[in-house]
């Protein structure tokens, strides 16, 4: 493709896409292809899917449909479906988009530049699956946003969550090495990046391929890379947490006091059909020693309601845990079959009127909790760090260490170095999903 051709990505679902989204920019433009933000004025559309939920899939391909209208004015266009739903789908997609030229599974992003050649020439390409061996070029990601450097450190899952697909659309779990891992930490320190944030579809299973080095020793390393004033990581999986780690984020004050930890249901009995391998008393007992490492420890979690068989006694757990547990948020949706998967054999479907009964029920008590936590925050002073404009004009966003949305009006010494920098707000007012409040030093302090 010629040097004024220009490209369009759009992303859908979670920060490994998000991540594989700047993957496919960066190595696009070492094409030559410029990024633009109108898929009208694109000669090549990628839409980087997510299969997590079953609506979501359906909505992937009615936008590919707006895509293809393109065709009728630029001959040209080629049209891409990446992600998680071109690597279930496959050879199928292209079966159901007759004007779809490409198919690239998650595993298969690193590939984008030879594929072009080959689609230019007119051919329609599948490239899923996941190859042995994959070059993992962190030098050609074109990060975007100026606050956060994510760094995948495992792809892919072993487990086998009885409700879940992703462990089919991004395979079995591959760690990259902690040599490899910290090179691309220093690179985004070196770019000014304040927060690193690591990231796996389970990233507390890490384990370095050449040593015994875990996911404990990975905390460490990178919280004491010196410019790192900030390390998140997501997703961690309960069972997967070690006293090794609690002590880590204890000892580290750069390590966030934020983690999201699932526990997808209260009640054992669904945990049991979810095949998650932990009870909620060790739940309840990770989430103590969290909280003693860290007391302004926040945690978020994600919860299924209407998961196949759940019971008004087994929601009701869910609900009791949620009380107990005051999470800061919580991410909760009604069960989505998923093609492949073991759950919709493991119980009766649910109403869906039910499900959604219970769903709204859940989200009422979780505002409840949450509008009193953040009540509770009202008067303090936190560190910032600046994340965008706001969408109050003369506002900006920040979060918090412990992940909170917080808007500030933009004072005029703030503005032309505040994105990206840290800067400390009295909090004024509480809402329900975020806080209102006031810069009180300039960023540079
Ligand atoms: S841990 Fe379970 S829910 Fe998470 S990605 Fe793996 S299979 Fe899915």
């Amino acid at each position: 493709m010629s040097a004024s051709r220009r490209f369009f990505v759009e992303t859908w679902g979670c920060q490994m896409n998000e991540l594989d989204s700047q993957r496919l920019s960066g190595l696009l433009m070492q094409e030559g292809l410029l990024p633009t933000r109108n898929p009208g004025d694109a000669d090549l559309i990628l839409l980087n899917s997510c299969s997590v939920r079953e609506k979501a899939e359906q909505k992937v391909y009615s936008r590919l449909g707006e895509y293809r209208q393109f065709k009728r004015t630029r001959e040209a266009l080629k049209i891409g479906l990446c992600g998680c739903v071109a690597q279930e789908a496959g050879r199928r997609a292209l079966t159901r988009v007759p004007d779809l030229d490409l198919v690239l599974g998650p595993a298969r992003v690193g590939e984008i530049r030879g594929i072009l050649a080959r689609l230019e020439q007119g051919e329609r390409i599948v490239a899923t699956g996941f190859p042995e061996t994959r070059r993992y070029d962190f030098d050609a990601v074109a990060r975007d946003g100026s606050h956060k450097g994510m760094v995948t450190i495992i792809e892919g899952c072993n487990k086998s969550c009885t409700f879940c697909i992703v462990p089919m659309t991004r395979g079995p779990e591959r760690c990259r090495s902690m040599t490899e891992i910290l090179t691309e930490v220093e690179h985004l320190v070196d770019y000014g990046f304040l927060e690193i944030e690591l990231l796996g579809q389970t990233v507390n299973h890490w384990r370095d391929p050449a040593s015994s080095l875990d996911f404990a020793d990975l905390l460490r390393a990178v919280a004491e890379t010196p410019g790192v004033e900030r390390l998140r990581f997501v997703t961690s999986y309960p069972r997967d947490f070690t006293p090794r780690m609690v002590d880590q984020i204890g000892h580290h004050s750069n390590i966030c006091p934020y983690v999201h930890l699932p526990v997808q249901s209260g009640a054992d009995s669904v945990l049991r059909r979810m095949g998650r391998g932990y009870t909620i008393q060790e739940y309840r007992q990770l989430i103590e020693s969290l909280r003693d490492a860290r007391p302004e420890m926040a945690l978020s979690t994600d919860l299924i309601v209407g998961f196949p068989g759940e019971t008004d006694e087994e929601f009701a757990a869910t609900m009791r845990l949620v009380e107990d547990l005051e999470f800061s948020s919580i991410f909760a949706f009604k069960y989505s079959p998923r093609p492949g998967t073991a759950a919709p054999r493991l119980g009766p479907p649910i109403d869906e009127a039910i499900a959604d009964d219970r769903l709204q029920r859940l989200l009422a008590r979780q505002q409840r909790i949450q509008s009193r936590l953040n009540r509770s925050l009202e008067g303090s002073t936190r560190q910032v760090l600046v994340t965008g404009w706001g969408r109050k004009p003369g506002t900006l966003t920040g979060r918090t260490t412990c992940h909170r949305i917080v808007h500030f009006p933009a004072e005029d010494e703030v503005l032309p170095t505040a994105l990206g920098t840290f800067t400390t707000v009295r909090i004024e007012q509480a809402l329900p999903h975020s806080l209102l409040g006031r810069a009180i030093a300039s960023p540079a302090t």
